[in-house]
């Protein structure tokens, strides 16, 4: 079953679009890493993808309906680019960031013994399980990627949306972090990931689309690496679109 299913989409914030024509299939159950040069268009793609943006023409799709239709976030965990940033000093804890994800499951009245036990498992699950009182904004940028996922977890996300969550992390937390998202990823979550680090991505992604505008290449890592489209999408060069399925 495809997850994600883009058709022709074109988009803009005015005149110029800035992401153009791109069609990409993903199949459930996938580890799709987007790269591109700066403004490439990455966030807005990912954006478009999880129904935060509309096309200005074509048509996406999750799980095979509309992607606006999962804006409210049932299915979706979105890591945003600047949670991990210094500056986004949340006053709440982490348990209260966590139970958001349960919102669209909630029954009028307030928690469940249910919910609070998703809450819990969720937060011990991404290994943050001694940090559950803890202020967000006190938490490195490793930890609050991970309050983040386990807000997705608890919500039962089927597709988790991530940008550049490694940025400004180090080495180790980064290593830690991805071997968190391919457990994740091997129990069936579709994930999709901006990543600046191509050798990272290649290494940890099943698949690469490489967008600059309009979209380079879309499959194989190890192909990705064998073809010139980073070359192009980077240096402007001839654009051949490569899909490698
Ligand atoms: P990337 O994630 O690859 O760096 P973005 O999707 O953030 O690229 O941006 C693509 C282009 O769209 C850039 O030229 C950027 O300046 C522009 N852009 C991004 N967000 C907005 C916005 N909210 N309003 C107007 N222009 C935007």
């Amino acid at each position: 079953m495809a997850a994600i299913e883009l058709e022709d989409v074109t988009f803009g914030y005015g005149e110029q679009p800035v992401v153009e024509s791109v069609s990409l299939d993903v199949a459930a159950g996938e580890f799709l890493g987007l790269v591109g040069p700066n403004g490439s268009g990455k966030t807005t793609l990912l954006r478009l993808v999880i129904g935060l943006e509309t096309p200005d023409s074509g048509a996406v799709r999750l799980f095979g309906d509309p992607a606006h239709e999962f804006a409210d976030g049932e299915r979706i965990g979105y890591v945003p680019q600047d949670v991990t940033s210094a500056k986004n000093q949340m006053p709440v804890t982490v348990e209260e960031v966590v139970r958001m994800g349960r919102y669209p499951h909630r029954w009028i009245g307030g928690f469940s013994d249910e919910d609070r036990r998703s809450v819990r498992a969720a937060i011990e699950r991404v290994g943050i399980g001694d940090l559950a009182d803890r202020r967000v904004g006190r938490l490195s940028g490793g930890q609050r990627q991970r309050v983040f996922i386990a807000r997705a977890l608890a919500g039962e996300a089927d597709l988790l949306a991530l940008d550049e969550p490694t940025v400004g992390v180090d080495a180790e937390s980064r290593e830690a972090f991805y071997r968190l998202l391919h457990e994740l990823n091997d129990e069936g979550l579709t994930i999709v990931l901006i990543e600046h680090d191509i050798g990272v991505v290649t290494t940890h992604a099943s698949e690469i689309a490489c967008l600059n505008r309009t979209l380079f290449f879309h499959g194989d890592p190890d192909a990705f690496v064998e073809t010139d489209a980073l070359a192009n999408a980077y240096g402007g060069g001839q654009r051949v679109v490569h899909h490698d399925h």
